[in-house]
């Protein structure tokens, strides 16, 4: 064993001078935790950029969490609360997936959202470079390519041969090799094996313990580490713990994964105060609301659109934890009150809606693809009725409830697809204007959208459109289109800053939208009032009642 893998052991066993045993009888980890070991708090805090002494690594206040980082400071929403520059990471691969594993600039498929829903027809993408030693990451450009090689990346180009896609997988034979070649410093090493690995846990709830303990053999014998087994798979367990996705749309599958020691020290929260963003590579965490000096920072790991019977077990399979969160409490008291005495169990009979709900996706995917000319998403829209009037354990499921906005803001794009404006913005109104988490980022993917059809509404108003019925004033659209995207600009600040690549293109956007708009100004006092009646119009004709959406515009 090298010296790097020996002091990546020792740490990861929390062997040392006066220590030499790391599990006790039972079998359970007794390494120290992180926020008792000065030193190693001290160089976590160093690897983040913040203003000195702004952050704290202590016991965590969620029982069993192990430690946490809290602000020693006041934090307004939308403030910067540190960036990092991630130790590892590893991008997504295979057909479609086109992130380049250098410098994570998106393409094609990944290219933003906003950038890819503004493209002019016909407007092309540069070419992809694939690396023509393991034919498995690919580069925006042939420097990146160079730089990952230099960086590391011909080390494990000639292993890679037939390796699987699997993010984590990946991520382990990465580390691995870093370790052997000596790449990563003593300190970073030390540190990232000190990170959660929660094996005990996985081991009880793993479903394919085997498979798991192959997984690690076959990264020891493929990347000829010297380490022992038993590490390799601590090191697995530690990376599915606390690797973060790289996410820079909140739309598509994350475009990677990354280990930073910043990042790996915040707790979950499926209310978070606080968002992790990347901008490129580089990690910025910001509040999401205000924060007060010595709470503890914690964000939600994943789905946090979801109700908590789909968050819930996505989050206890990958994280080893069940969340207790008020949240958390709250959407389960609400799936048994009230629910009908008829019914056994009512999670079990909304599970089964949700399934129904969701198979409409694909059903109209299909159709549309099929029998593109007689697409009718009047007969879906009747479905989903039929499916919600008693779905939600005998009661009518709510409008906020996922899956169903997910199933309208699904059937809308395909009205969109289909050239069915009206329709596309009918239906995303109803979606949006019942959704409830508004304070997160896939809140602001469903903005951009909505925005952008309406945009397109806006700027071609003689198109032909199937009409169902009386359509609202133009000029209410026109108020409406220029409010939200004020609203837009500023939710935009608050999660990617006033800089952030995101905020300034819808920027550039909404002043032209303000240009061409012959109202008064927003955000003045008679632009506000303007936008609340045809806002509260617009909403009616979607079949909202606007109490459930209400936009303050600043
Ligand atoms: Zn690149
Ligand atoms: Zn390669
Ligand atoms: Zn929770």
């Amino acid at each position: 064993m090298n010296p790097v893998e020996q002091a990546f052991s020792d740490s990861l066993n929390d062997r040392g001078p006066g220590r030499t045993i790391s599990i006790d009888k039972g079998g359970q980890d007794i390494r120290r935790p992180i926020h008792e070991d000065e030193a190693l708090c001290s160089y976590i805090l160093s690897t983040v950029k913040a203003p000195a002494g702004a952050l704290k690594i202590r016991e965590s206040t969620i029982p069993d969490s192990g430690s946490g980082l809290f602000t020693t400071r006041d934090l307004a929403a939308g403030e910067l609360i540190f960036t990092s520059v991630p130790l590892v990471l590893c991008a997504e691969v295979g057909d479609s997936k086109e992130a380049c594993d250098f410098c994570f600039q998106q393409r094609r498929r990944a290219i933003h959202p906003v950038e890819d829903r503004l493209a002019d027809p016909g407007e092309t993408l540069p070419d992809v470079y694939k690396c023509m030693g393991c034919n498995l990451y690919q580069y925006c450009s042939e420097s990146c390519w160079q730089r990952a090689w230099d960086t590391g990346h011909l080390y494990e180009c000639g292993l890679l041969a037939n390796a699987p896609y699997e993010l984590e997988i990946r991520m382990l034979y990465r580390i691995l090799i870093l370790l052997r070649k000596k790449v990563l410093l003593p300190e970073q090493v030390q540190a990232l094996a000190r990170l959660a690995h929660e094996q005990d846990k996985y081991e009880q709830l793993s479903s394919d313990w085997q498979g798991v303990k192959d997984i690690a053999a076959e990264a020891k014998r493929r990347m000829k580490s010297e380490l022992d087994v038993a590490d390799v798979l601590k090191l697995y367990c530690l990376i599915r713990c606390n690797a973060v996705p790289v996410d820079q749309t909140f739309r598509n599958s994350p475009l990677g994964s990354a280990i930073d020691l910043g990042a790996a020290m915040l707790n979950h929260n499926c209310e978070p105060n606080i968002v992790i963003v990347f901008n490129s590579t580089r990690v910025e965490a910001r509040a999401v609301r205000s924060i007060k000096a010595g709470e503890e920072l914690q964000h939600c790991y994943r789905d946090i659109a979801y109700d908590c019977t789909f968050r819930s077990p996505r989050i206890a399979a990958r994280y080893q934890f069940k969340c207790q969160c008020d949240r958390c409490i709250r959407e389960t008291n609400r799936h048994y009150e009230g629910a009908s005495p008829d019914i056994d169990d009512p999670i079990i009979h909304i599970l089964a809606t949700q399934g129904d709900l969701f198979a409409i996706i694909e059903k109209a995917k299909i159709q549309a693809l099929a029998f593109r000319e007689s697409f009718n998403v009047t007969t879906f829209l009747a479905e989903i009725d039929d499916i919600t009037e008693e779905g939600h354990a005998g009661r009518p499921w709510p409008e906020d409830l996922e899956p169903l906005p997910i199933v309208l803001k699904s059937l809308a794009a395909i009205c969109d697809a289909q050239g069915d404006i009206v329709k596309t913005l009918k239906i995303r109104v109803r979606a949006l204007g019942h959704a409830k988490y508004r304070n997160t980022l896939p809140y602001v993917e469903d903005l951009i959208d909505f925005v952008v059809s309406l945009r397109a509404f806006t700027m071609y108003p003689h198109r032909k459109v199937v009409l169902d019925g009386p359509l609202p004033k133009f000029k209410d659209f026109e108020d409406f289109s220029v409010g939200h995207m004020c609203a837009l600009h500023a939710l935009l600040i608050r999660f990617y800053g006033e800089q952030g690549r995101v905020t300034r293109i819808i920027r550039d956007i909404m002043r032209e939208e303000i240009d061409k708009y012959y109202g008064p100004r927003p955000p003045t006092r008679v632009f506000r009032r303007k936008f609340k009646a045809s806002h509260e119009t617009i909403l009616k004709w979607a079949g909202v009642d606007p109490k459930c959406w209400v936009v303050e515009i600043s």
